[in-house]
């Protein structure tokens, strides 16, 4: 479904991606996992068209999209759930759903996604007319989570969906990560929370210096002694 071949990107002269390579197929939740600095959140960003290539292609279901403007990105049906949440502080919590629906055009099935959204979130029903600035973090998190899939995306892109939570919270959002990829959403998630991303991914990318250097599916980088010793405390 999609597909990252031989990708750099640099900011400025220095890369911070050097080849990376990597392949989500469709109904798949992969994760990109490394230390902080690796290039994960870079890679999201290389996707979603928010940062130019200098070298390598991307394509999504066949479809050539590196270099391409992230509203045509998130037309090809890939939405981003960014770190740090990135809700738009002064707006409602409304308007930042209807924000992450700008570019569809059927008002009807909006709305009453908006609804459906609301028996999974029922937090963002009780603030809907609150600035979104003045949620808790949790709530912000699950309004962004909310806000990626008001565009109905084939593939969402959630980086750091755990940043910050507390324990429970923490559960709960892998959790609804892992029912948006059950109903049918595929999933490309980045997270520091090496175990949990682990445990509950088909396959999973391990990024060292910009580049990949393993992968695998999540139960086999489990069992990877040296990736137990770097990340995952034992
Ligand atoms: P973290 O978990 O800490 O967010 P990450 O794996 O997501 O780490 P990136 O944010 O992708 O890492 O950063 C990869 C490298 O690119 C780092 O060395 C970082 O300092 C550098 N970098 C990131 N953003 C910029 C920028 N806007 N300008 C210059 N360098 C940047």
């Amino acid at each position: 479904m999609l597909k990252l071949d031989g990708i750099t990107v640099c900011y400025g002269q220095i890369p911070a991606l050097r080849r990376v390579s990597l392949t989500v197929e469709e109904g798949e939740l992969v994760t990109l996992i490394g230390a902080n600095g690796a290039g994960k959140t870079t890679t999201l960003r290389a996707i979603s068209g928010l940062l130019p290539l200098t070298e390598g292609s991307i394509t999504f279901r066949g479809q050539s999209i590196g270099g391409a403007a992230p509203r045509v990105v998130l037309g090809q049906g890939i939405a981003h759930c960014p770190e740090g949440r990135r809700v738009f502080p002064q707006l409602s919590v409304r308007e930042n759903l209807e924000m992450g629906a700008y570019l569809r055009r059927d008002h009807a099935a909006v709305k009453s996604d908006m609804e459906r959204l609301f028996h999974r979130f029922p937090r963002l029903q009780e603030r809907l007319q609150q600035a979104a600035g003045t949620l808790s973090g949790g709530e912000q998190q699950m309004l962004a989570i909310a806000r990626a899939l008001m565009s109905r995306p084939k593939l969402v892109l959630f980086d750091e969906p755990s940043l910050g939570l507390a324990p429970n919270l923490v559960e709960q959002t892998f959790a609804i990560v892992s029912d948006i990829r059950r109903e049918g959403t595929t999933v490309l998630m980045v997270e520091q929370n090496a175990y949990a991303a682990l445990d509950m991914c088909d396959r999973a990318y391990l990024l060292e210096s910009g580049q990949v250097v393993q992968h695998g599916t999540g139960q086999a980088l489990l069992a990877n002694e040296s990736i137990q010793k770097a990340y995952l405390g034992a």
